[in-house]
């Protein structure tokens, strides 16, 4: 069996060994432990583009794909030449993977619609620009998302991750040629609603993700989440569906494989 982490934020601390080096080689070896093959790593900010970099390269087993991009909940951070930036990091950095994390959240207070509408599509073009996946957020914000994708069709594709829409919402973004993201908001029973689109939706359709060191999952609450824990939730979609782990695997990290071209 092999799992992919495809939504894991291996730069935050206490993943990242930035405070203590044994602890990246610990949390890979947990992972490795857990059948992970690979990890992709999304950046939130031009800050910690170097450090996504640098996680991905560093020694230790478990392989490790960067994503750079500016994500929507740290919009004051972001810096008005960074897109421009970003252009020339993916033009210098062939190892990239994704554009992202990027996207667009309506559940922040006092959200600036206009910029992150301005940063989401500018990161759209430059992922057409490189033929790069998107790794896209999008709290209380799926159906603008749509309508920015529909706008400008990136055809290298991408997942909304941490996917917390509709069954329809998951049909047109799987009509544009995008999946979801599912990680460890399944593992809560109270996630009736997400519990029933995940049944329903195409496993083609699905990656696995654990957006650790955030979103612990059911049992773990209060404690940093980890990317080992992606079999967790591999567990989970696989029970209710009623298939085996093993598919849900297969399947699952073929889906990565195609989307990343990894
Ligand atoms: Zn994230």
């Amino acid at each position: 069996m092999e799992l992919i982490d495809t939504h894991c934020h291996l730069d935050f601390e206490p993943l990242s060994g930035v405070s203590n080096p044994e602890y990246l080689q610990l949390t890979l070896a947990l992972a490795q432990a857990e059948k992970v093959s690979s990890i992709i790593v999304p950046a939130v900010t031009s800050s910690r583009w170097q450090a996504v970099l640098d996680v991905c390269a560093a020694p230790g087993p478990i392989k490790r794909y960067p994503a750079l991009g500016l994500h929507p909940c740290f919009l004051s951070e972001h810096l008005d030449n960074d897109l421009q930036q970003l252009e020339a990091a993916l033009t210098q950095h062939s190892q990239i993977k994704a554009v992202g994390e990027t996207g667009l959240d309506l559940y922040i207070d006092t959200p600036d619609f206009e910029r992150q509408l301005e940063l989401f599509a500018g990161q759209v073009l430059l992922a057409k620009q490189f033929s790069l996946p998107l790794l896209m957020h999008g709290r209380r914000a799926v159906d603008q998302i749509i309508k920015v994708l529909r706008q400008y069709q990136p055809p290298a594709g991408g997942v909304l991750h941490a996917f917390a829409g509709s069954e329809q919402q998951a049909k047109q973004l799987r009509d544009l040629g995008f999946m979801i993201g599912i990680g460890g908001s399944i593992t809560y029973e109270r996630a009736q609603k997400l519990r029933r689109v995940v049944k329903a939706v195409p496993l083609e359709s699905i990656l696995l993700e654990t957006d650790a060191p955030d979103m612990p999952m059911q049992g773990f609450q209060g404690e940093p989440n980890w990317p080992h824990r992606v079999g967790y939730a591999a567990r989970t979609l696989a029970e209710l569906r009623g298939e085996s782990v093993e598919k849900v695997a297969e399947q699952t990290t073929a889906n990565a494989r195609r989307l990343l071209k990894i």
